[in-house]
């Protein structure tokens, strides 16, 4: 219920929008490193393979945002993985845009689930992630930051094979690394 509430005022605050969230030079390589360490034990616990691949990726966001973005992402890609399976978090960069990839060996997404998923308080197979014990929120609230951050983001899920989630974001202007 903390959980549920917590998330509950953190949408409400990014309901509010504009002036409050700054925006700050980021690498999101490193948050990505601190999300998927932080992460580890969890994944261990649950006998799912985390792994990060990439490098160094600046982009200019709200720090806050994009770790709530990743953990909410990595967290669920845990979740809806059973023991044996890999999760794999990308960060990369692609023409104009900074791209994190997560992706995991898990259970999927029914494809009449797909475009639902986003929803506050959706949950697929009612049943089955019950017993997960989430609240449906994670999605939304990722939803939201990458469109508040002029973002966005792709998913790609196929059941019993499991699901890619990509967010792609306007890369930082002042990074001339591979020009
Ligand atoms: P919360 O994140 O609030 O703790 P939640 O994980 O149920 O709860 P969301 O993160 O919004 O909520 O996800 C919504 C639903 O989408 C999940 O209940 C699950 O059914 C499905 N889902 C999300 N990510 C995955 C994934 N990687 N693999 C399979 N199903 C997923
Ligand atoms: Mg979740």
């Amino acid at each position: 219920l903390l959980t549920l509430i917590n998330d509950t005022i953190r949408l409400s605050e990014l309901d509010m929008t504009e002036k409050t969230i700054e925006f700050e030079d980021i690498d999101l390589y490193e948050l990505a490193e601190n999300c998927v360490s932080m992460l580890q034990i969890n994944a261990e616990k649950h006998q799912v393979f985390l792994s990060l691949f990439g490098s160094s990726c600046p982009v200019c966001a709200n720090k806050g945002m994009m770790e709530e973005l990743l953990y909410n992402l990595c967290d669920n890609a845990l979740r809806y993985t059973e023991a044996g399976g890999k999760v794999g978090v990308t960060v990369g960069k692609e023409e104009n845009e900074a791209v994190i990839t997560v992706s995991d060996t898990g259970i999927g997404i029914p494809p009449e689930d797909l475009d639902r998923v986003f929803e506050r308080f959706y949950r697929t197979d009612k049943s089955r992630s019950k017993e997960t014990g989430g609240a449906g929120l994670g999605l939304s609230i990722v939803k939201h930051a990458v469109s508040y951050l002029g973002g966005r983001i792709s998913l790609d899920s196929a059941q019993g094979i499991g699901t890619t989630f990509k967010v792609y974001l306007p890369k930082d202007p002042e990074d001339h690394s591979d020009d």
